[in-house]
């Protein structure tokens, strides 16, 4: 008898954690170092959690054990619900909040709740591929609108109204951008928004890194922006708050709800048969979103986050034939090899060869359905140093790499 994976699966694909890891998993057996440069983990970089999110939790332990609502408690749906009054929502209330085990099982349901077989979703490339393998496994079509990497890797509003049909049902938009590294100014959004408007489409806001701003950029809720839009916002505590392990995140629902009673009725009911999120993760959000910011001290001139981002860009730059576009937010920096000095036919054997001669881990740009071989995304998590290091060895790598 032979079990064989299903094949709505056959078209899935997640290249962050893909097979590279095996080989990375096997080198470390075999006694070596391995530079993770792979995910998004702020744990593995010496980053720790708030202390007050931590003894929150604990303090909150002893009462965590039960189920709860399945939508999530009410006290950290209230401290969610008034983040976003401040931003000028003033009608948002707890029953708009969905708490999930992080972000990616909320995309996962609100993508779920929504498509039939064959819908499409406008989703960027590059992007955070979550969204193309749930849309992919939901039987929906992700339909891929290009950044351009020559205006700081904005939504080509073109190239996103050309790609419209009448089986599109919702746009993505990941703001700050993961993996660019692009902040999005007022009006590209309100492109995105006006062609959601005239094409009624949803508007999925995945706004996980909204907070992890540099140099001047500023961050636009794109809920805010369009009140008269059913908008789902997604964000967490795993960046922001450094805390991807407790898995913790939260949707809102924001617009005309009328026009969404039966997409919101499923919503719920998806939210219920995972019974609740995980509970005691649930009594961090409170303490997260109340008090002090501690990541704005990460990200300000002079701060962990600011030096790593721009020893990463400087360095990348620095390497023949590679260049980076700056980037104003999240964790990453997006590198192109220019084809004239870096034929690389294959990005996935890329980054496996680079992996094995200098045991370094990163993720391909195909991974993010970028179309061609001719990108890599790092992190810009590890301390400066030894992003200084690990990029003088990519470089050192790439100056004898031919495929
Ligand atoms: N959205 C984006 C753009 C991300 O980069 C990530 C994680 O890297 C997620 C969502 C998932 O986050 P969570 O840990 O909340 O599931």
């Amino acid at each position: 008898m032979e079990f064989r994976q299903s094949s709505k699966l056959s078209e899935v694909c997640y290249e962050i954690r893909g097979p590279v890891i095996e080989h990375a998993n096997a080198l470390e057996e075999a006694g070596h170092s391995v530079l993770r440069l792979n995910t998004g983990n702020p744990a593995l970089f010496g980053f720790e959690a708030p202390e007050e999110i931590v003894q929150d939790m604990i303090r909150m332990l002893p009462q965590a054990h039960g189920y709860t609502d399945s939508r999530g408690v009410l006290s950290a749906r209230r401290a969610v619900a008034q983040r976003y009054q401040a931003l000028g929502l003033d009608e948002v209330s707890v029953d708009d909040v969905f708490l999930g085990n992080g972000v990616s099982e909320l995309v996962t349901m609100a993508v779920q709740a929504l498509l039939e077989d064959g819908d499409e979703v406008l989703i960027p490339a590059p992007d955070f591929p979550l969204w193309t393998a749930v849309t992919t496994l939901s039987g929906g079509k992700a339909v891929h609108y290009t950044c351009d990497e020559s205006a700081d890797w904005y939504p080509d509003l073109d190239d996103m109204a050309s790609k419209i049909t009448d089986r599109t049902k919702a746009v993505v938009i990941i703001n700050p951008n993961n993996p660019t590294g692009a902040v999005y100014p007022k009006e590209i959004l309100e492109g995105i928004l006006d062609l959601a408007r005239r094409h009624g489409l949803m508007v999925f806001a995945d706004e996980i890194y909204d907070q992890i701003l540099y140099d001047d950029a500023v961050h636009h809720s794109v809920a805010a922006l369009a009140p008269d839009l059913v908008v789902l916002t997604f964000c967490g505590l795993s960046k922001t708050y450094r805390v991807a392990g407790f898995r913790s995140g939260w949707l809102v629902v924001t617009g005309p709800q009328q026009h969404a009673k039966s997409y919101l009725e499923g919503l719920t009911m998806l939210a219920s048969m995972r019974l609740c999120p995980n509970a005691p993760a649930q009594y961090a959000i409170q303490a997260a979103l109340g008090g002090r910011q501690s990541i704005r001290e990460l990200t300000a001139p002079g701060g962990r986050l600011h030096e790593q981002r721009d020893m990463a860009w400087r360095k990348l730059n620095e390497i023949p034939g590679v260049s980076c576009v700056k980037p104003k937010g999240a964790l990453y920096a997006f590198a192109r090899l220019d084809p004239k000095v870096h034929a690389i036919h294959d990005d996935e054997k890329f980054v496996l060869d680079l992996l094995l001669q200098e045991k370094i881990q990163v993720v391909q740009g195909t991974g993010f359905n970028w179309p061609r071989p001719d990108h890599f995304r790092i992190l810009t998590l590890p301390y400066a140093d030894d992003l200084d290091a690990a990029i003088s060895r990519i470089g050192r790598f790439l100056s004898g790499y031919r495929q």
